[in-house]
Order: C-alpha cells, then sequence, then structure tokens
C-alpha cells in the first residue's frame, strides 16, 4: 500500500486505489434482498436492519479510504453477519451484572453494596404496580413520601427527627443550603476532603451559597481554632469525615463532644458528614474507633448525613439524622423536590432498615461480607482453586471496605491467582469482562487475583464456568 504521501502523483495513486475499492461495495439494497437477511428483517424490522447495513458500509467505507488501512471487502454473508452482530449488541443492557473478585466490598464502579434477596423481593413488589408513595391508606389523604422510612432511622438511631434524599452528596448540599446559606461554615483544613467523582466539600459549601472558613492545619486543629474563627456570620460548624485517606503520626483532632459544646455555646449548628455511617458496630472489628452515627447524636451532633449504599448496606441514599429543629429547614428547602428518593430507592431503603430493626442486619451483604473469618475465605479460595485444577494457585490477599469506608484498614482475605501459559494477565482479565456475567478481578504484580472476599457463594459456579470458559478448554 503506498504511504499518503503529500500532493503529486503518489496522493492520485492512492485516491486511485481507494476508488477502485470503493466501487466494489455492494449496494445496500443488494444486501437487504439476499436470503439471509430476510431472518433479520422480520426480528428487527426493515429499517433497523437497513440501518445496521448502512452503518456497518459506512464504517467500510471509512477503513477502505484509509490509506494506511489494506483490507479487503468481505464477501455479502460476512457483510450481512456485522450487521447481525451489530442488532444483537444494540439489544444487549449496558448495565449489567458484575461478579466482584476485586476484594473491595464497597466498590463505587461496581454499584456499591448488593441488595440482600429480600430487599430485591420488595423492590419487585413496588415496582410491579402502584404504591402508596405519598397516600395515607389510614386516612385517604395525602400523605408523606418518607415518613416510614424517618419513623426507622429515628428508631434505630435514637434521633429525634431524620430526612433521607438521594445520596451523602446531596445530603450535604441540602443541609448546607438549608442551614449555612449567605452564612459561614468552619472547616478544618484536615477535612476538606474529595471524595472521589469530583465532590469536594469547599465545592458543596459554595454551592450551598455558604463561605468556608478553613480552620488549623492539615495535620493538627485544636478547639481554640474553631473558636477564634467563630464570627457573627459563622452558622455551621462541620466535621467531615476523612473517608478515602488517613493521616497518620503526628495528628491532633478536635474530639466531637468538645466540637458540639462550641457550637451550641455560640447558637451554632454542628453538621457531621460521617460518610460511609455504620448504623451498628459491624465496622468495630475492622476497626475499633470507627465513630458510628449513634456516637456521633450521643457526642451532640445536631445533624448526621451517611451514605445509604456504603457500610449500611442499602440501596444509593443519603440519610440525615439529628434534631428537629436542624431538620425542620430541609424538609422546607426547595431543594428537597429535586434531591427525593423514588419509590423503589424507598422500597429498598425501608426493607433494608427492616432488617436491622429485627437484629438481621447479617442477612445484608455488605455487613455478612464485613464480617467473614479468613478461614471462610480460604475454604471458598479452595473450593474454587480445586476446580480450575493446575492453573489455580491460592494466595493470602489484603481486601477493603472501599467507599470511602475505614481508610487504610486492610481485610485479611485468601484470593485465587489465575497462571495459565500463552495468556497474559490482561488477556484474561479482558476475557473474564466479556463474559456473562462479567467477572472482575485484579492484576497484582503481573498474575490475575480474584479475591474472596467480594465473592458470594451463590457466584461460585458461575465464577467457575467463567474462568474455564476465559482460559478455554486446553487448559483444562
Ligand atoms: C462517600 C462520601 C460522600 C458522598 O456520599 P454519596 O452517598 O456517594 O453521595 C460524602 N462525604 C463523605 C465523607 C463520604 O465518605
Amino acid at each position: 500500500m503506498q504511504p499518503a504521501a503529500a500532493g503529486g502523483q503518489g496522493t492520485d495513486k492512492v485516491d486511485a486505489i481507494a476508488a477502485a475499492k470503493l466501487r466494489g461495495l455492494p449496494q445496500i439494497q443488494r444486501l437487504l434482498d439476499l436470503p439471509a437477511t430476510q431472518p433479520l428483517i422480520a426480528q428487527y424490522s426493515h429499517p433497523r436492519v437497513s440501518a445496521a447495513l448502512r452503518q456497518v458500509l459506512a464504517r467500510l467505507r471509512a477503513e477502505l479510504l484509509d490509506a494506511a488501512s489494506n483490507i479487503e471487502i468481505p464477501d455479502t454473508p460476512a457483510l450481512v453477519a456485522r450487521a447481525a452482530a451489530e442488532l444483537a449488541g444494540a439489544r444487549q443492557p449496558g448495565l449489567r451484572r458484575v461478579i466482584n473478585a476485586t476484594g473491595i466490598i464497597l466498590h463505587t464502579n461496581l454499584g456499591r453494596a448488593p441488595m440482600a434477596a429480600e430487599v430485591a423481593a420488595a423492590v419487585a413488589d413496588i415496582a410491579r404496580g402502584y404504591c402508596n408513595l405519598e397516600f395515607d391508606l389510614a386516612t385517604g389523604a395525602r400523605g408523606s413520601r418518607t415518613a416510614a422510612i424517618e419513623a426507622l432511622l429515628r428508631a434505630l438511631t435514637g434521633a429525634p427527627a431524620a430526612l433521607a434524599v438521594n445520596n451523602n452528596a446531596a445530603a450535604m448540599l441540602l443541609a448546607l443550603s438549608a442551614l449555612a446559606q449567605g452564612g459561614e461554615v468552619v472547616v478544618s483544613r484536615g477535612e476538606l476532603v474529595e471524595i472521589g467523582g469530583g465532590f469536594r466539600i469547599p465545592d458543596v459549601i459554595q454551592q450551598g451559597g455558604a463561605r468556608l472558613v478553613e480552620v488549623g492545619t492539615t495535620n493538627k486543629t485544636r478547639l481554640a481554632d474553631y473558636r477564634a474563627a467563630i464570627t457573627p456570620a459563622t452558622r455551621v460548624l462541620l466535621k467531615v469525615h476523612q473517608s478515602n485517606f488517613r493521616i497518620a503520626g503526628f495528628t491532633e483532632a478536635t474530639p466531637l463532644t468538645a466540637l458540639a459544646r462550641l457550637a451550641h455555646e455560640h447558637g451554632l449548628l454542628l453538621v457531621h458528614d460521617l460518610g460511609s455511617g455504620a448504623l451498628r458496630d459491624a465496622a468495630r472489628p475492622a476497626r475499633p474507633g470507627e465513630t458510628t452515627v449513634a456516637d456521633s447524636l450521643a457526642a451532640g451532633t445536631d445533624v448526621v448525613a451517611f451514605s445509604g449504599d456504603k457500610l449500611l448496606g442499602g440501596p444509593q441514599s443519603g440519610l440525615l439524622v439529628g434534631r428537629g429543629a436542624a431538620i425542620d429547614p430541609m424538609r422546607h428547602h426547595p431543594l428537597l423536590r429535586a434531591l427525593r428518593l423514588d419509590k423503589l430507592c424507598l422500597a429498598a431503603l425501608e426493607a433494608t432498615l427492616l432488617l436491622y430493626q429485627d437484629d438481621r442486619d447479617g442477612a445484608l451483604p455488605v455487613p455478612r461480607a464485613m464480617a467473614q473469618g479468613a478461614e471462610s475465605l480460604r475454604a471458598r479460595a479452595e473450593h474454587v482453586a480445586a476446580r480450575l485444577g493446575p492453573i489455580a494457585r491460592i494466595e493470602a490477599s489484603i481486601g477493603f471496605a472501599g467507599g470511602g469506608a475505614l481508610p487504610g484498614e486492610g481485610i485479611a482475605s485468601f484470593a485465587v491467582s489465575l497462571n495459565q501459559p500463552g495468556i497474559s494477565p490482561e488477556q484474561l482479565a479482558a476475557r473474564l469482562r466479556a463474559h456473562r456475567p462479567a467477572v472482575v478481578g485484579r492484576i497484582a504484580d503481573a498474575r490475575l487475583l480474584l479475591d474472596m472476599l467480594t465473592i458470594d457463594d451463590s457466584d461460585l459456579a458461575e465464577l467457575v464456568a467463567a474462568v474455564r470458559e476465559a482460559v478455554g478448554p486446553c487448559a483444562m
């Protein structure tokens, strides 16, 4: 093939070759009339098959015109087959099930918390028909969308008031908009965090119409720093969970109780963005010092905001609990309408909170995964490795809670590492991602690891089948 030389005869020659090739492209109508095309038309309709063929030809035309390419025009059955693949691909849902073998329990890219079977059933039940979303069945009058959730949150946390919105970022935006608009919010420099996905505390404060006042230093913020920053414009003292990072060593943070006292002495509110929000002590074995929602409230915090789909193990949501005087302004803020939860999420959240109320939170996948012992993880790895034969090895591994929960605290786990001569770890990972359901592992030190921390026993058969298919029959 001629290089695409600049100007002169070289270009003319390339153009002549391309033109000759383009003349060889079949007409759309000829492809539509082929016997092989008729079943496609029956399945997808004439206009859709026609559009798919047009797309296949357009791509081919572009490839033929690319001077660097050296391709030939495929025969007509091959072109029809390409269109068929195109149409079949368009029918695949973009959102697919994934088996999480990363060892990160709350993986934001993989949808964070999986739901318990009975939570999913509650969602399916509400999804199929009408429901009393904003209808009081006792009186027949209009009802509150979140009354049931609020009652559960009050009972579970001991807070006098509660509210639920779309996610914790929305909860913080609503809290600061309703409580600090036009005023100042005091935050420690050590807590000006970016959670990922562009959620930065300074930006949220600004969006909420408040002014950020930074106090202390990255590693040390004392009560006196907060006190010195209070002015007549101050509305809120804000405490933010450091979530996805940890400053180790020479550090000092002001205790919540002292912050709450200071806020109340000055008629201010203490708002706590707890991030992950452990309702119970599930997180404590992994990290004894972790503050739970109840701990924060007991320390005197006016509003605690936390995610529903992190350690809590429910659907994506942002939960707000605290004093009535602090929650009520949010209830009447116009933003609430834009941040409200939909019925499917409400169904999932209520079913999740009911499991907590019944002391059955062990039925939720996230608390259950957090509580697994290393021995059961090793047994799971042995089960998988035994079915995969010589390509598999069992290794000790470190998993993580993830989602900004318990940063820096690894969870002892076991992984199955795969080694198939002739297939690179990257190739193997790509094949597993292409499988249905997709399997996502992690590559470390040039080998592919399947971490058992995030594998449910109900995933095992599919996981083994996916690996067998990915490595091919020769290996087994
Ligand atoms: C995760 C997190 C958020 C954001 O919560 P979403 O529910 O993802 O919106 C906010 N603040 C902290 C401290 C977090 O850890």
